[in-house]
């Protein structure tokens, strides 16, 4: 298969990038990653990706990201996304590609390309290419080596996450021989916050709300509050962390208001989040997955919280309970959008 995917690319000429919808750090990686080498082989190349985060900037060639294109293509490369209807694809691209190849690493990929290039249970697509490009001899340099290591960096949380294994670590150390700046990737992608992000947060914590003796937490963020705030696409990002950084939580909830609304759940390891993200039309791993719906907010939030429930164990709420008592006096009791 690996052969295909490099015979494919030889014979096509005009060659679009596609990611999933909001892309992320590991989306936008993966496709400057492939811009590039595309450039080396002489393809004609677009890449299409909506509300990308500007804090992505900083990366060679981000600036070469397109909304749209009306074009029609030879082939399209999917990346980091498992299903059709999760790419970013405002005027239906996908089905302008004679063509198409997806490389991805998620266990739900629902196979919807000529060649599916899949390697579940890897820490992100970045690490899928950059082992896909060690097989098929394809030349990582310095510019390659910081769009992959910024997928790398930010889909294991800055190596924080269940995902990372031996070859996760062993990219990085060869990353950094070709000289990619670790501390530099690692501080633009992760460690700086904007101001408005900050203000975010705060709102975010403060909102912060307990279930199952404090076994899942639950908080959201408003349209209202990033206009409050004056935050930009990407502020948001990672908010998820504050509820699954509390000792205890095994479960954290953010909801963001877009369009529609968007959930993010992570988990510690006990319950598998990818489940309860399937039954509400998501996806996503084990300990982190996420979905979009578009109404019944407090219903929909309701039922989420009360399939996580089934799968925690814990009491009944108990005003004996210390960290119940404390969240009850701190009016924390009750949630509302
Ligand atoms: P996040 O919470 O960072 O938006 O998403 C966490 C993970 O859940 C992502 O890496 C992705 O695998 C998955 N995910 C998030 N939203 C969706 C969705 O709408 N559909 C699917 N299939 N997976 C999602
Ligand atoms: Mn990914």
């Amino acid at each position: 298969m690996k052969n295909n995917i490099l015979d494919l690319i030889k014979n096509s000429q005009n060659i679009v990038i596609l990611a999933h919808e909001k892309p992320d750090g590991d989306a936008v990686g993966s496709s400057l990653t492939i811009y590039s080498t595309l450039l080396d082989l002489n393809k004609t190349v677009d890449i299409i990706l909506q509300d990308v985060p500007t804090r992505f900037k900083f990366l060679k060639n981000y600036d070469k990201i397109q909304e749209d294109t009306d074009k029609f293509y030879d082939l399209g490369i999917i990346l980091d996304c498992s299903k059709q209807s999760r790419i970013g694809d405002k005027s239906d691209i996908f089905s302008r590609c004679k063509k198409t190849i997806c490389i991805d690493h998620h266990a739900t990929n629902e196979n919807y390309c000529t060649i599916n290039y899949v390697v579940p249970e890897t820490s992100s697509c970045c690490q899928v290419i950059y082992y896909l490009y060690k097989d098929l001899n394809i030349p990582v340099d310095k510019q390659i080596g910081e769009s992959l290591l910024l997928g790398l960096l930010t889909d294991t949380n800055g190596y924080a996450n269940n995902n990372v294994d031996g070859k996760t670590l062993k990219m990085a150390e060869e990353l950094t021989t070709l000289g990619v700046d670790h501390y530099k990737i690692y501080s633009e992608a992760l460690r700086y916050e904007t101001f408005e992000k900050y203000e975010l947060d705060k709102i975010a914590r403060d909102r912060l709300t307990f279930y199952a003796d404090g076994k899942i937490a639950y908080t959201y963020i408003t349209k209202k509050d990033m206009e409050n705030t004056n935050a930009c696409e990407g502020d948001h990002e990672g908010l998820v962390e504050i509820g699954r950084n509390i000792s205890g939580v095994e479960v954290s909830i953010f909801v963001r208001e877009d369009d529609g609304y968007r959930f993010s759940l992570r988990s510690n390891g006990k319950v598998d989040v990818s489940e309860i993200a399937n039954m509400f039309n998501g996806g996503g791993h084990k300990m982190a997955a996420g979905g979009n719906f578009t109404s019944n907010y407090e219903e929909t939030i309701n039922n989420i919280i009360n399939e996580i429930k089934k799968r925690v164990w814990y009491n009944e709420w108990d005003i004996n309970n210390k960290q119940a008592k404390r969240l009850y006096i701190k009016g924390h009791s009750k949630y509302s959008f």
